[in-house]
């Protein structure tokens, strides 16, 4: 492994960090996503996210909010919904 002191770190150099190691979208490399949770996190500080329930049906795609997927990282209690709007399910 020459350089490297373990399989897990050879791997982190190729491939990048595990997603599921990931505790903070801080630590993500920069670009589209990391601004995305960048976004998320300022509405988070400013209180714009809302208690609903699974039941609840998107007015854009007309699915229950049940259905879309949940964010990541240090968000995974929210999800979010195709126009942006944060909910706690
Ligand atoms: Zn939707």
């Amino acid at each position: 492994m020459g350089k490297f002191k373990s399989f897990k770190e050879m791997a982190n150099a190729f491939y990048g960090p595990d997603p599921d190691e990931i505790k903070s979208y801080k630590d993500l490399p920069d670009g589209e996503e990391k601004q995305k949770y960048a976004v998320i996190e300022e509405k988070v500080n400013n209180g714009e996210w809302n208690r609903a329930g699974g039941e609840c049906i998107c007015l854009v795609c007309k699915k229950e909010y049940i259905r879309h997927g949940n964010l990541l990282y240090e968000f995974h209690w929210l999800t979010e919904l195709c126009d942006g709007y944060l909910v706690k399910l």
